[in-house]
């Protein structure tokens, strides 16, 4: 009975009709159904993982900064760099990239191995981007005693 009933609904079936899987076989209505669980546990599609991305990705092609300097007497003394879209897309990468680590912790998820670096990569792009956007990464200008917009997106 085993050869030709399926693993999980126990009907039986003729051989063509099932298909192996790891420790048995199952038949083809119950691996569309195992394939849609999967694709429910996986971050492929999932709204949280889609507006990590968004949030990981904006500030790579939208980049809108300003950074503002005080020279006295050839001394920088004041110097402050800001990037609005990167703070915010970051941040919404870093919040919704947690509550997605969250999901996967209480195993409301489960990932593939590339839903895993996904998810990795978009918490440490929104983790940058909020340090850049803070001005982490800009240097000062040379204190030459002239103001200048410095552009120092890598
Ligand atoms: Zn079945």
């Amino acid at each position: 009975m085993s050869e030709t009933s399926c693993l999980k609904c126990r009907n039986a079936f003729p051989p063509h009709e099932l298909f192996a899987v790891p420790g048995g076989r199952i038949c083809g209505p119950c691996q569309v159904d195992s394939e849609e669980v999967a694709e429910q546990g996986s971050l492929k599609g999932n709204p949280l993982m889609i507006a990590a991305a968004i949030g990981a990705g904006v500030p790579m092609v939208f980049s809108m900064h300003s950074s503002s300097s005080q020279t006295v007497n050839g001394v920088v003394t004041h110097f402050e760099y800001r990037d609005w879209p990167a703070v915010i897309g970051g941040a919404t990468a870093l919040i919704f990239g947690l509550l997605l680590v969250i999901q996967v912790v209480r195993k409301k998820l489960s990932p593939s191995k590339l839903g895993y670096v996904a998810l990795g990569l978009v918490l440490l792009a929104g983790g940058r981007h909020v340090a850049r956007g803070l001005g982490a990464f800009a240097t000062p200008p040379a204190a030459s005693g002239a103001d200048t917009l410095s552009d120092n997106q890598p």
